[in-house]
């Protein structure tokens, strides 16, 4: 196998050394206001004696915000002597997008979840991925990134996971996905896998797990409560900190409910411009043929609007957020009930 490229990117953190280090990535920006300049993307490592090393992520899309805020505070709560193993945090992993934002780079349009591995010569985007396909990956043995819909998309909050072939790692990551504790725990089958973090995660044979915890560019007190405890469980979980797991019904609340998206039929996308009539209201059963939503021609109030129906039953799980839509964008997903083996 050939050696990783060398990262254009370095970090002020030791990944080795022992206790807590807030620090920062460098990554080289010249630009017009600043023509030897950097950007300095937050890191917190915290390393205490032997255990597995967690990788943490939010602000992969910089419109997502639970992530940012719950590992805010766990980086500042947790301290290195009631952990055991290693904690890598990293709250904006598209830190130009969080700090404008927007879901993308507003400094080269670059999608962060489309850009793994990365490449060394590549933009700001594709270079904070290779550096942490190349630098952080390795490290890992667990590695959860916190989403939620953004500014066009809203969730009833999940914790999510792809099918895997592997027997034992599906398991190992079921088990996971319920530890986290969201009310719907997803086997996803996603529209286009092809440069996630999850994908190049699960490539090299590691535990990954992701969520989308609400959406509309917001958040709300349940959606980062959710992330919260969802963070520290998962630590429980694999033991770096010895606590017991919260379990939903510690809370009142209901277990979680196991659900996958077993094929594109789950997916109902736009088929005009327009705005859209939400028929069916997030979280609601809906039946195979019923009408979730219509578009309707604002330049044409003459014209009848198209209906969206349901391709098959069951939760709908996720909803598009503007009052505007567009042809081809994903105006809802439907999730069915999912059976452990
Ligand atoms: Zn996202």
């Amino acid at each position: 196998m050939k050696a990783p490229e060398k990262s254009r990117i370095s970090a002020s953190v030791d990944y080795d050394k022992a206790g807590k280090q807030f620090g920062y990535l460098s990554i080289p920006h010249s630009r017009d206001d600043s023509a030897w300049g950097s950007l300095r993307m937050p890191v917190v490592v915290i390393n205490n004696g032997s255990g597995p090393t967690a990788l943490f992520t939010g602000g992969n899309h910089g419109d997502e915000y639970e992530g940012p805020i719950a590992l805010m505070k766990l980086a500042r709560e947790l301290d290195s002597a009631s952990i055991q193993g290693r904690v890598i945090l990293i709250p904006g992993l598209n830190f130009p997008a969080l700090c404008s934002g927007t879901r993308t780079s507003p400094i080269d349009g670059g999608n962060m979840n489309r850009s793994f591995p990365g490449s060394n010569r590549g933009n700001i985007t594709n270079m904070i991925a290779h550096y942490v396909h190349s630098q952080i990956l390795p490290l890992c043995d667990l590695v959860v990134d916190i989403h939620s819909g953004g500014k066009t998309l809203n969730f009833v909050p999940s914790a999510i996971m792809h099918q895997l072939d592997d027997e034992q790692r599906m398991r190992t990551t079921l088990d996971a996905l319920l530890v986290f504790g969201a009310p719907v725990g997803l086997v996803l089958r996603e529209l286009d896998a092809e440069g996630m973090l999850d994908t190049a995660v699960e490539e090299m044979g590691k535990i990954f797990i992701s969520t989308e915890l609400g959406g509309g560019g917001s958040v709300t007190a349940e959606t980062l409560h959710i992330a919260d405890v969802g963070v520290r469980n998962l630590l429980r979980h694999f033991g770096l900190i010895e606590e017991p797991v919260a379990k939903r019904e510690d809370f009142g609340m209901e277990p979680t409910r196991l659900m996958h998206t077993p094929d594109s039929d789950c997916f109902v996308i736009a088929e005009d411009e327009g705005i859209y009539e939400v028929i069916a209201d997030l979280g609601t059963e809906v039946e195979i043929g019923s009408v979730i939503g219509r578009v309707h021609d604002h330049q044409d109030p003459s014209r009848q609007p198209v209906e969206h129906t349901a391709h098959r039953s069951g939760l709908l799980l996720c909803r598009h957020f503007p009052g505007h839509i567009k042809r081809g964008d994903c105006a809802a997903v439907i999730a069915e009930d999912y059976h452990r083996n």
